[in-house]
């Protein structure tokens, strides 16, 4: 204390003012390392919190934002985590298509990604016909042929809004039903059926050329090796387009349960 009142009185101020400075410093640190530690509850509760919890599949919140419903587009981790079971609300045909069920997101797979121009999307198929399509694609390229999955497992709200845009090209219900179905009636719903195309030929994605590719006709012949068919072939009894992209997996007792009365109706 001594050597203290020695010093000068500015030294005296500025070495009581040094003092207090670093004792805040170090109760402030304490302070935010405990509130750290134990986060208040309504934190969690947050929006943002509850954002970054559902992109982990393991925690998936009780509601979900709609914001992250998935679309076409969206990468097929989002779309897991959609558990929604919808029925169509009627068992009868529109438009010659059966109604679909539209299966649990949590079932589905990557089967790959589909690109247009500059759009890409992930396209997923029923975990069960992956491994199907995976082995029938392989064996097609082991002989030289490219098949690629355009479209797979889809929405009740995927497909109305595909086929809200066939009305608007079309210019009615019935004739946009003659090449797409209307939602709550499509294969797609199944997560068993999926679009095909033949890698070398882009612009036979989803047209009638695509049945001079050298994708369909091998599908034609060793699809069915692999637990696939053309779900409308020419002259089908339901009365659909034939459209030689549109297959489905009938390989295992769940699968064709799925398409008992389409297949009976062939
Ligand atoms: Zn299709």
């Amino acid at each position: 204390m001594r050597l203290f009142s020695k010093l000068p009185y500015l030294t005296r101020i500025l070495l009581i003012a040094t003092v207090v400075a670093v004792s805040v410093v170090i109760c402030g640190t304490l302070v935010m390392r405990f509130s750290v530690s134990n986060p208040p509850d309504k934190v969690k509760n947050s929006p943002t919190a509850t954002t970054t919890v559902a992109s982990q599949p393991n925690s998936i919140p009780a509601v979900l934002p709609t914001a992250i419903i998935p679309t076409n587009s969206t990468p097929i981790e989002v779309s897991k985590i959609t558990q929604v079971q919808k029925k169509p609300t009627s068992n009868q045909l529109a438009y010659g298509h059966f109604p679909y069920t539209q299966a649990n997101s949590n079932q589905m797979m990557l089967i790959g990604s589909y690109a247009n121009g500059a759009d890409q999307r992930f396209e997923s198929l029923n975990t069960e016909a992956v491994q199907a399509f995976m082995k029938m694609t392989y064996a097609a390229r082991e002989v030289g042929v490219w098949i690629i999955p355009v479209s797979g497992f889809r929405t009740i709200e995927q497909q109305e809004k595909l086929f809200q845009e066939q009305i608007k090209r079309r210019g009615s219900a019935k004739e946009a039903a003659k090449i797409s179905a209307p939602a709550g009636y499509s294969e797609h719903h199944t997560g068993f059926a999926l679009d095909l195309t033949d890698g070398k030929f882009p612009k036979k994605d989803i047209t009638f050329e695509f049945e001079n590719t050298d994708a369909y006709r091998w599908l034609t012949s060793h699809a069915k090796e692999f637990g696939f068919e053309l779900s409308f072939p020419r002259n089908n009894k339901q009365g659909v387009s034939f459209e030689p992209w549109h297959w489905r997996y009938v390989g295992s007792s769940d699968a064709a349960a799925v398409f008992a009365n389409a297949r009976n109706q062939r």
